[in-house]
Protein backbone atom coordinates (compact mmCIF):
# COMPACT_ATOMS: atom_id res chain seq x y z
CA UNK A 1 0.00 0.00 0.00
CA UNK A 2 2.83 2.40 0.62
CA UNK A 3 4.77 1.82 -2.18
CA UNK A 4 1.94 2.89 -4.59
CA UNK A 5 3.22 5.40 -6.65
CA UNK A 6 0.68 8.46 -8.05
CA UNK A 7 1.63 11.86 -9.40
CA UNK A 8 0.53 14.74 -7.44
CA UNK A 9 0.45 18.58 -8.58
CA UNK A 10 1.04 20.09 -5.11
CA UNK A 11 0.08 20.36 -1.46
CA UNK A 12 -1.41 22.62 0.47
CA UNK A 13 -0.58 22.08 4.31
CA UNK A 14 -3.33 24.52 5.84
CA UNK A 15 -6.91 24.57 3.87
CA UNK A 16 -9.56 25.87 5.12
CA UNK A 17 -11.89 26.10 1.90
CA UNK A 18 -11.99 22.16 1.05
CA UNK A 19 -14.37 20.47 3.51
CA UNK A 20 -14.74 20.81 7.18
CA UNK A 21 -11.96 22.27 10.06
CA UNK A 22 -8.41 22.49 8.74
CA UNK A 23 -7.69 20.68 6.30
CA UNK A 24 -4.21 19.27 4.36
CA UNK A 25 -5.34 19.32 0.51
CA UNK A 26 -3.26 16.71 -1.42
CA UNK A 27 -4.21 17.98 -5.19
CA UNK A 28 -3.47 14.93 -7.91
CA UNK A 29 -2.44 15.67 -10.82
CA UNK A 30 -4.78 14.67 -14.30
CA UNK A 31 -8.53 15.42 -15.10
CA UNK A 32 -10.39 14.33 -17.84
CA UNK A 33 -12.29 17.44 -17.97
CA UNK A 34 -11.71 20.90 -19.89
CA UNK A 35 -13.75 22.82 -17.83
CA UNK A 36 -14.37 26.37 -19.42
CA UNK A 37 -13.66 27.51 -15.74
CA UNK A 38 -11.15 25.81 -15.03
CA UNK A 39 -8.40 27.54 -12.26
CA UNK A 40 -5.85 24.91 -12.65
CA UNK A 41 -5.52 23.81 -16.29
CA UNK A 42 -1.73 23.23 -15.46
CA UNK A 43 -3.46 19.89 -13.89
CA UNK A 44 -4.52 18.47 -16.95
CA UNK A 45 -2.29 16.21 -18.08
CA UNK A 46 -1.67 12.87 -16.68
CA UNK A 47 2.31 12.69 -16.72
CA UNK A 48 2.41 16.20 -15.30
CA UNK A 49 3.59 16.97 -11.71
CA UNK A 50 5.74 14.89 -9.20
CA UNK A 51 5.59 10.78 -8.70
CA UNK A 52 5.19 10.02 -5.15
CA UNK A 53 4.69 6.70 -2.85
CA UNK A 54 1.44 6.73 -0.68
CA UNK A 55 3.76 6.28 1.92
CA UNK A 56 5.41 9.45 1.01
CA UNK A 57 2.48 11.49 1.27
CA UNK A 58 1.56 9.69 4.21
CA UNK A 59 4.73 10.57 5.43
CA UNK A 60 4.64 14.72 4.67
CA UNK A 61 0.88 14.64 5.99
CA UNK A 62 1.77 13.33 9.53
CA UNK A 63 4.39 15.86 10.04
CA UNK A 64 1.41 18.61 9.58
CA UNK A 65 -1.25 16.12 11.88
CA UNK A 66 -1.43 18.54 15.19
CA UNK A 67 -2.68 21.61 12.65
CA UNK A 68 -5.29 18.96 11.11
CA UNK A 69 -6.47 17.62 14.02
CA UNK A 70 -10.06 19.26 13.76
CA UNK A 71 -10.08 18.35 9.99
CA UNK A 72 -8.54 16.06 7.84
CA UNK A 73 -7.18 15.41 4.51
CA UNK A 74 -8.92 16.44 1.35
CA UNK A 75 -7.67 14.40 -1.89
CA UNK A 76 -8.47 17.06 -4.43
CA UNK A 77 -7.09 17.78 -8.25
CA UNK A 78 -7.20 18.03 -11.05
CA UNK A 79 -9.76 14.73 -10.42
CA UNK A 80 -8.36 12.86 -7.80
CA UNK A 81 -10.51 9.64 -8.64
CA UNK A 82 -8.91 9.44 -12.20
CA UNK A 83 -5.79 7.86 -10.19
CA UNK A 84 -8.23 6.11 -8.13
CA UNK A 85 -6.15 2.85 -7.51
CA UNK A 86 -3.25 5.52 -5.50
CA UNK A 87 -6.58 7.02 -4.04
CA UNK A 88 -6.92 3.49 -2.27
CA UNK A 89 -3.83 3.31 -0.96
CA UNK A 90 -3.88 7.18 0.55
CA UNK A 91 -7.21 6.94 2.23
CA UNK A 92 -6.31 3.06 3.39
CA UNK A 93 -3.13 4.72 5.27
CA UNK A 94 -5.13 7.60 6.62
CA UNK A 95 -8.09 5.63 7.64
CA UNK A 96 -6.02 2.91 9.60
CA UNK A 97 -3.89 6.60 11.04
CA UNK A 98 -7.96 7.76 12.24
CA UNK A 99 -7.50 10.61 10.18
CA UNK A 100 -10.83 12.20 8.55
CA UNK A 101 -10.68 12.25 4.66
CA UNK A 102 -12.36 14.08 2.32
CA UNK A 103 -12.58 13.16 -1.92
CA UNK A 104 -12.73 17.00 -4.33
CA UNK A 105 -14.21 15.12 -7.19
CA UNK A 106 -16.68 16.38 -10.19
CA UNK A 107 -17.79 12.80 -10.21
CA UNK A 108 -16.57 12.31 -13.66
CA UNK A 109 -15.07 8.74 -13.22
CA UNK A 110 -17.41 5.94 -14.24
CA UNK A 111 -18.15 4.64 -10.86
CA UNK A 112 -17.06 0.75 -11.26
CA UNK A 113 -13.69 2.81 -11.41
CA UNK A 114 -14.25 4.92 -7.91
CA UNK A 115 -16.54 2.88 -5.97
CA UNK A 116 -13.83 1.11 -3.85
CA UNK A 117 -11.94 4.87 -3.22
CA UNK A 118 -16.01 6.51 -2.61
CA UNK A 119 -16.41 4.15 -0.06
CA UNK A 120 -13.27 4.40 1.87
CA UNK A 121 -13.58 8.20 2.02
CA UNK A 122 -15.20 9.66 5.08
CA UNK A 123 -17.21 12.60 2.63
CA UNK A 124 -17.25 13.56 -0.63
CA UNK A 125 -16.79 16.97 -2.07
CA UNK A 126 -18.89 16.90 -5.43
CA UNK A 127 -18.88 19.30 -7.89
CA UNK A 128 -21.83 19.42 -10.26
CA UNK A 129 -20.77 21.26 -12.94
CA UNK A 130 -24.81 21.87 -14.10
CA UNK A 131 -27.49 19.30 -13.70
CA UNK A 132 -28.65 19.86 -16.87
CA UNK A 133 -27.01 17.65 -18.97
CA UNK A 134 -26.19 19.64 -22.10
CA UNK A 135 -24.76 22.36 -20.16
CA UNK A 136 -22.33 19.72 -18.73
CA UNK A 137 -20.96 18.64 -22.30
CA UNK A 138 -20.86 22.69 -23.11
CA UNK A 139 -19.07 23.48 -20.04
CA UNK A 140 -16.96 20.32 -19.85
CA UNK A 141 -16.77 18.35 -23.05
CA UNK A 142 -18.71 15.21 -20.73
CA UNK A 143 -22.39 15.02 -19.64
CA UNK A 144 -23.19 14.80 -16.49
CA UNK A 145 -24.20 11.27 -16.34
CA UNK A 146 -21.21 9.95 -13.79
CA UNK A 147 -21.44 12.66 -11.92
CA UNK A 148 -25.05 11.93 -10.86
CA UNK A 149 -24.54 8.18 -10.83
CA UNK A 150 -22.03 9.03 -8.26
CA UNK A 151 -24.54 11.10 -6.22
CA UNK A 152 -26.82 8.32 -6.49
CA UNK A 153 -24.19 5.95 -5.02
CA UNK A 154 -23.59 8.12 -2.52
CA UNK A 155 -27.65 8.05 -1.45
CA UNK A 156 -27.49 4.48 -1.52
CA UNK A 157 -24.76 4.02 0.99
CA UNK A 158 -25.65 7.49 3.57
CA UNK A 159 -21.70 8.88 2.38
CA UNK A 160 -22.11 12.16 3.64
CA UNK A 161 -21.52 14.64 0.36
CA UNK A 162 -21.19 18.35 0.40
CA UNK A 163 -22.16 19.71 -3.16
CA UNK A 164 -20.75 22.54 -4.64
CA UNK A 165 -21.41 24.46 -8.22
CA UNK A 166 -19.52 27.17 -10.07
CA UNK A 167 -21.73 30.41 -10.76
CA UNK A 168 -20.32 31.07 -14.09
CA UNK A 169 -22.05 34.69 -16.33
CA UNK A 170 -24.02 33.65 -19.38
CA UNK A 171 -23.51 29.65 -18.44
CA UNK A 172 -24.66 28.64 -15.04
CA UNK A 173 -26.09 32.23 -14.10
CA UNK A 174 -29.21 31.52 -15.23
CA UNK A 175 -32.74 30.85 -13.52
CA UNK A 176 -33.67 27.75 -14.69
CA UNK A 177 -30.62 26.15 -14.18
CA UNK A 178 -29.53 27.28 -11.03
CA UNK A 179 -33.26 26.10 -9.55
CA UNK A 180 -31.70 22.92 -10.99
CA UNK A 181 -29.27 23.45 -8.80
CA UNK A 182 -31.17 23.93 -5.56
CA UNK A 183 -33.59 21.26 -6.58
CA UNK A 184 -30.69 18.47 -6.76
CA UNK A 185 -29.10 19.62 -3.40
CA UNK A 186 -32.86 19.38 -2.05
CA UNK A 187 -33.31 16.07 -3.44
CA UNK A 188 -30.95 13.96 -1.54
CA UNK A 189 -30.36 13.43 2.30
CA UNK A 190 -27.24 12.60 1.66
CA UNK A 191 -26.31 16.21 0.86
CA UNK A 192 -25.14 17.98 3.68
CA UNK A 193 -24.95 21.53 2.37
CA UNK A 194 -24.84 23.00 -1.26
CA UNK A 195 -21.61 25.72 -1.90
CA UNK A 196 -22.00 28.15 -4.67
CA UNK A 197 -18.58 28.73 -5.88
CA UNK A 198 -18.27 32.82 -7.67
CA UNK A 199 -16.63 32.60 -11.31
CA UNK A 200 -13.56 34.69 -11.37
CA UNK A 201 -10.38 35.56 -13.09
CA UNK A 202 -7.58 34.18 -11.22
CA UNK A 203 -6.64 31.28 -13.66
CA UNK A 204 -6.63 33.52 -16.40
CA UNK A 205 -3.00 33.98 -16.45
CA UNK A 206 -2.18 30.27 -16.49
CA UNK A 207 -4.50 29.36 -19.27
CA UNK A 208 -2.02 32.59 -21.09
CA UNK A 209 1.19 30.91 -19.78
CA UNK A 210 0.24 27.20 -21.15
CA UNK A 211 -0.52 28.55 -23.87
CA UNK A 212 -4.48 27.28 -24.45
CA UNK A 213 -7.01 29.96 -25.37
CA UNK A 214 -9.14 30.90 -22.83
CA UNK A 215 -12.72 30.32 -23.98
CA UNK A 216 -14.03 32.56 -21.28
CA UNK A 217 -11.61 35.55 -21.87
CA UNK A 218 -14.33 37.64 -22.37
CA UNK A 219 -16.47 36.54 -19.59
CA UNK A 220 -16.22 38.61 -16.24
CA UNK A 221 -16.33 37.36 -12.90
CA UNK A 222 -19.55 37.25 -11.20
CA UNK A 223 -20.27 40.22 -9.45
CA UNK A 224 -21.17 40.20 -5.74
CA UNK A 225 -24.70 40.79 -6.78
CA UNK A 226 -25.05 38.42 -8.90
CA UNK A 227 -23.95 35.63 -6.39
CA UNK A 228 -26.44 37.02 -3.79
CA UNK A 229 -29.42 36.55 -6.43
CA UNK A 230 -27.43 33.27 -7.32
CA UNK A 231 -27.90 31.79 -3.53
CA UNK A 232 -31.62 33.23 -3.72
CA UNK A 233 -32.39 31.24 -6.55
CA UNK A 234 -30.98 28.02 -5.71
CA UNK A 235 -32.45 28.55 -2.01
CA UNK A 236 -36.37 29.38 -3.59
CA UNK A 237 -38.72 27.01 -3.58
CA UNK A 238 -39.88 28.26 -6.94
S1 LIG B 1 -12.78 19.17 -12.99
FE1 LIG B 1 -11.62 20.74 -11.89
S2 LIG B 1 -9.48 20.45 -12.53
FE2 LIG B 1 -10.78 19.35 -14.00
S3 LIG B 1 -11.07 20.80 -15.67
FE3 LIG B 1 -12.81 20.98 -14.26
S4 LIG B 1 -12.27 22.65 -12.84
FE4 LIG B 1 -10.37 21.97 -13.89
Amino acid sequence: MRNYKGRIHSFESFGTLDGPGIRFVVFLQGCPLHCKFCHNPDTWPSNGGEEYTAGGVFDKVMRCRGYIATGGVTLSGGEPLLQAGFCEALLELFKTAGIHTAIDTSGAIPLHKSQRAIDLADMLLLDIKSPISCVCSELTGQSNENALATLEYCESVGKRVWLRHVVVPGITYDDEALKAVGELSRQYSCVEKLELLRYHKLGASKWEGLGIPDPLAETPALSAEEFARAKEIVNSLH
